[in-house]
């Protein structure tokens, strides 16, 4: 494994362009569970509560469920190692853009500013009918549906839904970073959710040296992954982290290893 880190950060040391791509396994040591395998949130949960048409017949009773599980819950999580140290490389110069699957706006608090979020974020909440953008802390989650103060509409999490189309700008940005990849590092994700799961694939076709950090094998791992670092996201990204910077992080954030 030793050797398989210090190849992956040479990798990343000589890239000139190098792109991130997380999914919800990145946010399981911040105790933030995945949807599948293990443990994952559709053991406990019905996967319909995220499809549009099913909260668009029951809103109020979609908001229940969702509440429980976006807001009473990934509110508590805080950024893990793997989080602070992408956004170490991308304040260093060794990361040019964070494409996330997640929701969980984890990489934003740990300081990543160049990211591309391919299904939204849960700290947003939009209104169905004018579309204005509330930040979901300044709205009472205590009576459902939420609705908006100007014009009354039903609020929706600001993260797409089954059968809801991927925001233009996020895709534009994944596609154009794929294609300038150098090299493409990949943690956390089953790669199976489209269309995101192409970015890594296009990447691929344009070149890119693929690293990956999980503790499974992926969508990714046979097919066209070239160093397969097998093990937890912070676990791995500490390892990285020493052979890519002399100096430990020296920020004032908690780390949560
Ligand atoms: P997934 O649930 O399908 O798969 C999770 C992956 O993470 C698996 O490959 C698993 O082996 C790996 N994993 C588990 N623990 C890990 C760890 N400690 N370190 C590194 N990897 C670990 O997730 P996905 O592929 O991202 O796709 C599912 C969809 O789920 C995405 O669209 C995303 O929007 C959504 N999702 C987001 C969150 C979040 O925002 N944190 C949480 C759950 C699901």
């Amino acid at each position: 494994m030793e050797d398989k880190i210090k190849e992956a950060a040479d990798f990343l040391k000589h890239s000139r362009f190098t792109t991130a791509f997380t999914g919800a396994g990145i946010s399981v040591e911040s105790g933030i569970p995945s949807f599948r395998g293990n443990g994952g949130l559709w053991e406990k949960y019905d996967p319909k509560i995220l499809d549009l048409q099913h909260f668009l017949n029951d809103p109020a009773g979609s908001w229940v469920v969702i509440k429980q599980i976006f807001y009473d819950f990934f509110g508590m999580a805080k950024p893990n190692a793997a989080h602070l140290i992408l956004a170490r490389m991308e304040k260093e110069g060794m990361l040019g853009r964070t494409i996330t699957q997640n929701i969980d706006n984890l990489h934003q608090e740990a300081g990543t500013t160049i990211i591309s979020e391919f299904h939204g974020n849960s700290k947003k909440l939009t209104c169905l009918i004018c579309h204005r953008d509330y930040h979901a802390g300044h709205i009472s989650l205590d009576h459902f549906p939420p609705t908006c103060i100007e014009c009354g509409g039903i609020l929706k999490p600001g993260f797409v839904f089954f059968g809801e189309a991927i925001p233009q700008l996020p895709l534009a940005e994944a596609y154009e970073a794929a294609s300038l990849s150098d090299v493409v590092l990949i943690i956390g994700t089953t790669g199976e959710v489209m269309p995101a799961n192409q970015i890594p694939f296009i990447a691929k076709e344009f070149g890119a040296t693929i690293i990956e950090i999980n503790p499974e094998p992926s969508a990714y791992t046979d097919r066209i992954t070239d160093i397969f670092l097998q093990g937890k996201a912070a676990g791995i990204m500490l390892k990285l982290e020493k052979q890519l910077f002399p100096a430990p992080l020296n920020d004032d954030q908690d780390r949560v290893d």
